[in-house]
C-alpha cells in the first residue's frame, strides 16, 4: 500500500517538544514561537511573520487587517480550498470567482481587471501545488484600483516568484502547517504582514482583542481589550515541532523536487504520447515539489485510472471541486465570466503520492500501474 501523504517527520521533533514542555511554557508566544516567526522573516522578508492556529485563522486575521465589510467584493479562483472564500465570507462579503490559466490551475491574471466593479476590495490569489501566479500582473492591478491582496500561499512555503518568496509579495500571506503540507506542526499557520503599520492590529486580533503582545515586551504595564479580536495563537508544543523541521527546511524541500522530478522524467513518455499532460512551472517561478498531478483527458478516465490504481494499492486522489458549483458558493459568489477551463480541467487532475523521504521504488511502483492502466488496463 502506497499511502496518500505521510505528514513530515524528521526525527528531531521529540527533542524540540519535549524541551517546550520541560521549558514549562506550553501556551502561544514563548521561545519556539519566536524562534519560528524570525526564521520566516529572515527567510521571506515580511516585516512581521505571526505563527496562527491554521492558514485559515492566517486568512481570517488578513480579511479582518483588510476592513472587509459586508458588501466588499473580493476576487479569487473557483479552484481552490474552501478556507479561501470562507475567511471573507464570515466578514459579509461576496466573492467573484475568476476563471484559471489551463496551464498552471492558478487565477487567470488576464481575466481580473474585468471582473472587478466599484465594490471590489480585495484580491486572493492561491499558488496551486506551490507555484505562484503571476505576481508583477497582479501587483500592478491592485495598484491601479487600489485594492488590497492576500495571498493564499499555504501550498507556497520555500517557493519563490522572480526571485521573491509567496506570501511576501502581496499585502498579507498566509502559509499552511497542516499536516498534508510541507513543513507541518499538525495544524497550524503563519500570517506574513508587509507593511509594518499593521502589526499592532494584527497582534490585537490574534490575542482576543487586547495589547497583551505589548505588555509581553514590557511597553505597557497592564494589558486590556482594546479592539476585535480572537484566539488564533498556537501552543509552543506544536511550535517546537515545526522549528524541529525549519532547520532542515532544504532538506525537505530538496527530497521533495527529488521525488516531484523522478515522477516528471518517468511520466514525460505518456505525456509524449498525448495520454496525459504533466504540470507546468513558468521559467520565473521556483516551486517547492509540494505537489504532483497528473491531468487525463476527462473525468471519465480519471475515474477509472483512480479506481485501477486504488486496486493496486496506489492512494491517488482527485483535488477541489470548484467552489462556484457548492451550495455555499451559489449563495456567497457569482463566477465572473465564462467558466472556460475551472470545471472541465479540475476534472482532468490527480494527484500523486508525495510526501517528505518517499522511495524511489515507491515512485517507480506509482508509475508502473499508472503506465499499465493506460498501456493495458485503460479497456477495464
Ligand atoms: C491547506 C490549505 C488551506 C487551509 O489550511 P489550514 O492550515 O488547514 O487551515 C487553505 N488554502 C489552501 C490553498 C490550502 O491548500
Amino acid at each position: 500500500m502506497i499511502p496518500f501523504n505521510v505528514p513530515p517527520y524528521t526525527g528531531d521533533e521529540d527533542e524540540y517538544v519535549l524541551r517546550a514542555i520541560h521549558n514549562h511554557k506550553i501556551s502561544g508566544d514563548g521561545e519556539y514561537t519566536k524562534l519560528c516567526s524570525k526564521w520566516f522573516e529572515e527567510k521571506t522578508g515580511a516585516s512581521k511573520v505571526l505563527l496562527t492556529t491554521s492558514c485559515t485563522h492566517a486568512l481570517e486575521m488578513a480579511a479582518m487587517l483588510a476592513g472587509i465589510e459586508p458588501g466588499d467584493e473580493v476576487i479569487m479562483p473557483s479552484y481552490t480550498f474552501v478556507s479561501t472564500a470562507n475567511a471573507f465570507v464570515l466578514r459579509g462579503a461576496r466573492i467573484v470567482f475568476v476563471d484559471i490559466r489551463p496551464d498552471t490551475m492558478n487565477i487567470d491574471e488576464k481575466l481580473i481587471e474585468e471582473a472587478i466593479t466599484d465594490k471590489t476590495k480585495a484580491i486572493v490569489p492561491v499558488h496551486y501545488a506551490g507555484v505562484a501566479c503571476e505576481m508583477d500582473t497582479i501587483m500592478d492591478i491592485a495598484a491601479r484600483h487600489n485594492l488590497i491582496v492576500i495571498e493564499d500561499a499555504a501550498q507556497g512555503v520555500m517557493s519563490t516568484y522572480k526571485g521573491r518568496s509567496l506570501g511576501s509579495i502581496g499585502d498579507f500571506g498566509c502559509y499552511s502547517f497542516h499536516e498534508t503540507k510541507n513543513y507541518s506542526m499538525g495544524e497550524g499557520g503563519a500570517l506574513l504582514i508587509k507593511d509594518p503599520s499593521y502589526i499592532e492590529k494584527a497582534e490585537i486580533i490574534r490575542e482576543k482583542g487586547t495589547n497583551r503582545s505589548k505588555f509581553y515586551r514590557g511597553e505597557i504595564d497592564k494589558y486590556t481589550w482594546v479592539d476585535e479580536g480572537s484566539s488564533y495563537l498556537p501552543s509552543e508544543i506544536n511550535a517546537a515541532y515545526l522549528y524541529a523541521q525549519l532547520m532542515r527546511a532544504d532538506e525537505i524541500n530538496n527530497d521533495r523536487l527529488k521525488s516531484w522530478n523522478r515522477y516528471y522524467e518517468l511520466l514525460e513518455p505518456l505525456q509524449n504520447k498525448g495520454l496525459i499532460e504533466l504540470p507546468k512551472v513558468p521559467n520565473e517561478c521556483e516551486h517547492n515539489g509540494h505537489m504532483f498531478y497528473v491531468k487525463v483527458r476527462d473525468i471519465e478516465v480519471r475515474t477509472r485510472c483512480l479506481a485501477y490504481m486504488k486496486e493496486s494499492g496506489v492512494l491517488a486522489v482527485f483535488h477541489y471541486v470548484p467552489l462556484h458549483s457548492s451550495p455555499a458558493g451559489l449563495e456567497y459568489g457569482r463566477f465572473n465570466a465564462d467558466d472556460e477551463y475551472t470545471t472541465i480541467e479540475s476534472g482532468k487532475l490527480f494527484r500523486l503520492p508525495m510526501y517528505y523521504g518517499m522511495k524511489d521504488a515507491e515512485i517507480n511502483n506509482v508509475v508502473s500501474d499508472i503506465k499499465s492502466f493506460f498501456l493495458n488496463g485503460s479497456k477495464n
